[in-house]
């Protein structure tokens, strides 16, 4: 299954299907002499040998970092440079992200600064990867806030075995299915609603591969329309205002990124409801995302905290909140809410 998206840089292609990392050899878009494998040690542990033996090329080398968002860090951005140096890698070289959004992103901008930029690829091995490994937005976060320093810079060729999702914690499942069900939200009611039919513990691989497709494809339309996120880009931020105020008010790890996105997602739909009078599918979302076990029950939120953390966003003008909201399913909108309504809709 081959998806190609039109960057404005290069054209890349989106290679979804089963095992193929057994492949990957054959799928590289060209040679290359000396490959840097970048991946963290929980995905290491499962997949990097098989990666490895399957690859060819006169050096390969492999950097490791330690799973989970703290890896996102200059301090790793610096320590894999001088990986890469050491390692003799040179302008011609391949980097290769195997692993979830945390390596792709890390690794991507490690690729885009290297020399002033390497080609590297994206080997996705999480739902949510889906996202991140299309797209090009590579990032580190800063002490300030997550994701703010970064490039525009689009891999190479994406390589997705599914496969490897079968060995995903159920947290992880839960927290790619929510971005999933954000492009059904966006721009797919036929995606919304096949998800919504179906159960996260008993999903066929074929369920698995046609939700990541729809939702890839959601994700490059979007992207090839406005890369630079200048306009529609920002609709892919549906359930993203609450959600990372949730994510950095109860602290990294307590939700999993996606879980705070599921809360984020019913939110904007109940704003959506009271905005516009209008009646969306809230109800069949919450209990599927309750049946899901999605956490719905938060204690000790506070509706000032989070209407400043809100305002930290990077779609903040002048002060004012925005907010995606929906028309309709499939007709996203952006609007900007009063403290005081947000307020009130918070509470
Ligand atoms: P992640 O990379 O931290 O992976 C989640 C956990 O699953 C990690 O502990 C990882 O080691 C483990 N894991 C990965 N693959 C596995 C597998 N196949 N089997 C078992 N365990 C596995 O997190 P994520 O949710 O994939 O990505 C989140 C990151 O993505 C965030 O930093 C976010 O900012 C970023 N992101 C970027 C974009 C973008 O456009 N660049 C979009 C969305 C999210
Ligand atoms: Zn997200």
């Amino acid at each position: 299954d081959e998806l190609i998206i039109n960057s404005e840089l290069h054209q890349y292609k989106i290679m979804i299907g089963n095992r193929i990392r057994y492949d990957i050899n054959t799928l590289l878009p060209k040679t290359y002499s000396t490959i840097l494998v970048i991946t963290d040690d929980k995905v290491a542990e499962k997949y990097l040998s098989e990666v490895m033996s399957n690859l060819q090329a006169e050096n390969i080398f492999t950097s490791i970092i330690p799973a989970g968002e703290q890896s996102k860090s200059f301090a790793l951005f610096e320590k894999l440079h001088t990986e890469a140096l050491t390692y003799g890698l040179d302008r011609e070289s391949l980097i290769i992200a195997l692993g979830g959004g945390v390596v792709g992103d890390l690794a991507g901008f490690v690729a885009a600064t290297y020399m002033r930029g390497i080609d590297y690829i994206q080997m996705p091995t999480t739902i949510l990867a889906h996202d991140s490994s299309v797209g090009g937005k590579v990032a580190i976060n800063h002490q300030l806030g997550k994701n703010l320093i970064g490039s525009f810079y689009p891999p190479k060729a994406v390589l997705y075995d599914i496969d490897t999702l079968s060995t995903l914690p159920r947290s992880q499942v839960r927290s790619g299915y929510a971005e999933l069900i954000k492009e059904g939200l966006i721009a797919d009611e036929e995606l919304f609603q096949s998800i919504l039919s179906s159960d996260l513990m008993s999903l066929s691989q074929d369920q698995l591969h046609n939700h990541i497709r729809s939702g890839i494809k959601i994700k490059a339309a979007i992207v090839e329309a406005d890369e630079k996120e200048k306009g529609m880009r920002k609709y892919l931020n549906l359930g993203h205002t609450l959600g990372h105020a949730l994510e950095t008010t109860l602290g990294y790890g307590v939700l999993t990124h996606g879980e705070a996105i599921g809360i984020g997602l019913l939110f904007s739909m109940y704003v959506s409801e009271s905005v516009y009078t209008i009646k969306l599918p809230y109800e069949p979302l919450y209990r599927w995302l309750l049946n899901n076990n999605y956490p719905l029950f938060l204690e000790q939120l506070h509706v000032n905290d989070l209407i400043t953390l809100m305002k930290t966003d990077k779609k903040t003008l002048n002060h004012h909140i925005q907010m995606v909201l929906l028309k309709n399913v499939g007709e996203p909108v952006i609007k900007e809410i009063s403290d005081e309504d947000m307020s009130s809709y918070l509470k």
